[in-house]
C-alpha cells in the first residue's frame, strides 16, 4: 500500500440488509443492480460488489440473477466483479458459495463468526477452510472481510495453513453492531496487523462511511461505498444513487492528492486474473 497508488473505489450496490423502506432508491432487480453498477463505473468505481434481490427487495440467491448482472455489467464496462459469498441471514452456508461457480475475479470471504445486529453470522473454522478450498477450486481471489480484529488472525491462520495465498486483499468492515467500531484508532490498529505487501480497503457503516473512506484515502488504502453500507448522502438526506456516493469518493480521492483507480489499475494493484467482468 502506498499513498502514491491510485485509490480503488468499490461500490456495494444493494447488499442484503438495506431495505426499500430505508431508501426507496435501493436497486433491487437484476437490471436495476446492473444499471447502478454501470453508473458507478462511470463515476469512478473499479469494483462492483454484488448481492441479488427480488423486485420487492427481498434478498434471494437466484443464480440466474447473478448471471444476468454479470452479463449486463461485463457487456458495457470493464469493471471488476466481486460476488458475495455472505448471501443473507439464514441462507444455507453451502448455497452461499454458489456464486464462486461463475468464477468471478473476486468474491467476499467473511472471515469469522460474529453477532450481527440481533442475529449471528456463522463462519466457524471448518467452514472457513471449506470456503477457502472452494475459492481455490474456482480460482477466485478472496476479499478478506474482517469485521473485527480476531478475523485478521483467522485469515493469518488460513494463510499459514496454505489455504489462502497472496496477493492479499483485505476489506475492513467497521461499525456493524457486534463488530469493531468505525473509529480512526480501530482502523489504524487493524492496518498495523497486516502482513507486508497487503492491500486493504475500509468500509464504515452508516455515518461511519465517510470518515472511514477518508481515513483510508489518506493512509494509502482503498475504499468501499454504496447502499449496502449506508443509505444517506449526509445527515437527514438520503442518497439518490450509488453513483452519487461513488462520485463523492472520487472527488475526495482527487482532492487529497491521489488518482482514482481504473479497473485496469485495480487488476494491476491486486494482481487479478481478468476474465469475467472484462470487456
Ligand atoms: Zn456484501
Amino acid at each position: 500500500m502506498a499513498v502514491s497508488d491510485p485509490c480503488i473505489i468499490s461500490v456495494a450496490i444493494t447488499g442484503s440488509g438495506t431495505t426499500l423502506a430505508q431508501n426507496p432508491n435501493l436497486p433491487c432487480t437484476p437490471e436495476q443492480i446492473a444499471t447502478s453498477a454501470i453508473e458507478s463505473w462511470n463515476a469512478g468505481a473499479a469494483i462492483a460488489h454484488i448481492h441479488v434481490r427480488e423486485a420487492d427487495g427481498k434478498p434471494t440467491h437466484n443464480m440466474d440473477y447473478f448471471r444476468e448482472i454479470v452479463e449486463r455489467v461485463s457487456s458495457e464496462t470493464d469493471m471488476v466483479l466481486n460476488l458475495t459469498t455472505g448471501g443473507y441471514t439464514g441462507l444455507d452456508p453451502h448455497l452461499r458459495l454458489e456464486p464462486l461457480t461463475l468464477e468471478p475475479e473476486l468474491a467476499s470471504f467473511d472471515a469469522g463468526t460474529m453477532n450481527f445486529g440481533e442475529g449471528v453470522f456463522m463462519n466457524p473454522p471448518s467452514f472457513l477452510r471449506e470456503m477457502a478450498a472452494s475459492f481455490n477450486e474456482y480460482n477466485v481471489r478472496p476479499e478478506l472481510e474482517c469485521f473485527d480484529v480476531g478475523m485478521i488472525y483467522n485469515c493469518l491462520n488460513l494463510i499459514n495453513e496454505g489455504l489462502i495465498d497472496g496477493p492479499l486483499w483485505w476489506q475492513f468492515v467497521l461499525g456493524v453492531r457486534g463488530g469493531a467500531p468505525a473509529t480512526p484508532k480501530m482502523l489504524l490498529h487493524m492496518v498495523e496487523l497486516l502482513p507486508e505487501g497487503s492491500q486493504w480497503s475500509a468500509i464504515g457503516l452508516g455515518r461511519g462511511q465517510l470518515p472511514m473512506n477518508t481515513m483510508a484515502i489518506i493512509m494509502g488504502g482503498h475504499v468501499r461505498t454504496g447502499m449496502e453500507d449506508n443509505v444517506y448522502y449526509r445527515y437527514g438526506e438520503l442518497a439518490t444513487s450509488n453513483a452519487q456516493l461513488v462520485e463523492r469518493c472520487a472527488r475526495l480521492t482527487r482532492e487529497l492528492g491521489r488518482e482514482v483507480a481504473t479497473p485496469a489499475d485495480a487488476r494491476r494493484i491486486l494482481g487479478l486474473k481478468g476474465g469475467i467482468g472484462v470487456r
